[in-house]
């Protein structure tokens, strides 16, 4: 019997952990963050390798079979909407819990040095927002920019519904030809998931160990805590009540994602992962999945959003600055414009820091508080923007009217 992927990951990542464990008390950690760790290397590449085209041909066919411009005005309003709301639920979540917890009320901490390339970076969020229109769509390809990426992509599938009937059929079928390719590439490097999952927890676990996160806990405990409701209750009521849908089969059907989410800490790598598990297994269309989940990869991060209002309150106890109300809501709207400037990369959260740190009038260097544990959290709230997406994509296909196998009545 072939024991299914999402638990071949799960021994993996036992494996990881204990491997990573004995080569710190062995002396052999050298070894697993050199040469073991090539594993990873490939598998992550594998993923990355296949991101961009697969983003491309992803939106370009859910574009193409969306059809009217009714409907995709609808779903783009809907997807709009969910992404918004749900991020500013897991915000106040987050701000909710860190002012109760209060854990850097009285921590002494001292300060780390920060490393090199995490400064404020100087993009307003007007250019962000003037960037993603292209000087040369070949070009964004080349240096990865998700934003362009998708809407040059859009652009594209939408103008490819409107061209002479002869052209659209050709076009269509090709776009949907070459994703279902891109899909089939997926597959394969998803094949080597559990060695390379098993490489990168090694790796992580050897270059860490668990010493660094003694006096940081409770802060750890607090974004923990705040993600676990987000993603165990507030998002499973909205699978629910708006989507009609049973949490429990959802989670199931997404586990290989979720799973992949935290060992790679990117929300990016993970997208092939997130659309093979979505449409094979929770059954939503590729029109819906197509169009939903590479924008939800890009800029729905509830994790990341609650993780970036959480670390900024706790800095400012930590200081013994009692954040006013107004500074708090400026908390509330910064973190949800990081989370969607913040790229699904590791530790894109951190970088983002820096602008509502800049925000509130706190010193950038108290970054440095939070680094030593923030490889950990980075995973966990990877792993919550993932789901968010997913969850996403499922109640806008339940919307559509479509009749998935993890519904509540299925
Ligand atoms: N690593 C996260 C992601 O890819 C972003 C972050 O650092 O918060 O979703």
């Amino acid at each position: 019997m072939k024991l299914k992927l999402h638990w071949q990951i799960i021994i993996a990542m036992g494996a990881g952990l204990i491997i990573g464990l004995m080569s710190r008390s062995y002396g052999f950690d050298g070894f697993v963050s050199n040469q073991l760790s090539i594993v990873g290397d490939l598998f992550l590449r594998g993923l990355r390798m296949v991101m961009i085209p697969l983003i491309i041909t992803s939106i370009i066919s859910g574009v193409t079979s969306v059809g009217s411009k009714e409907n995709l005005e609808r779903m783009g309003i809907r997807t709009f909407i969910y992404y918004m709301s749900t991020s500013l639920l897991a915000i106040v979540t987050g701000l909710v819990l860190v002012n109760v917890i209060r854990p850097g009320v009285g921590a002494k901490l001292g300060l780390e040095a920060i490393p090199k390339g995490l400064t404020a970076n100087g993009e307003r969020f007007i250019d962000t927002l003037i960037n993603i229109i292209p000087k040369n769509p070949f070009k964004a390809i080349v240096d990865g920019d998700m934003l362009s990426i998708i809407f040059f992509s859009l652009l594209l599938g939408f103008c490819i519904t409107i061209v002479n009937r002869k052209y659209r059929d050709t076009l269509t079928n090709f776009f949907q030809g070459l994703f279902e390719v891109m899909m089939k590439i997926t597959h394969i490097v998803l094949f080597f998931a559990p060695y390379g999952i098993f490489s990168l927890i090694a790796k992580l676990v050897a270059q860490t160990g668990t010493e660094a996160f003694g006096p940081l806990g409770a802060y750890m405990l607090t974004v923990a805590s705040a993600l676990l409701i987000h993603a165990f209750i507030t998002l499973p009521i909205l699978l629910i009540v708006v989507g009609k849908i049973r949490p429990q089969k959802h989670i199931k059907a997404m586990s290989t994602a979720l799973l992949t989410a935290f060992s790679t800490s990117s929300s990016s790598a993970t997208l092939p992962v997130t659309m093979e598990s979505i449409e094979e297994n929770a059954g939503v269309s590729n029109k819906v999945s197509s169009f939903v989940l590479p924008l939800g990869a890009t800029i729905n991060m509830d994790g990341t959003a609650l993780y970036e209002c959480v670390a900024v309150v706790f800095i400012a106890q930590v200081y013994g600055i009692d954040l006013s109300f107004a500074q708090q809501f400026v908390v509330v709207i910064t973190a949800l414009l990081a989370s969607i400037g913040a790229a699904g990369i590791p530790m894109a959260g951190l970088v983002m820091m820096a602008v509502i740190l800049n925000a509130v009038g706190l010193p950038l260097e108290a970054v440095g508080l939070i680094l030593a544990v923030d490889r950990v959290l980075d995973m966990l709230r990877t792993t919550v923007n993932v789901w968010s997406d997913s969850c996403g994509a499922a109640i806008i296909a339940s919307k559509e009217g479509e009749k998935l196998p993890i519904a509540l009545k299925g």
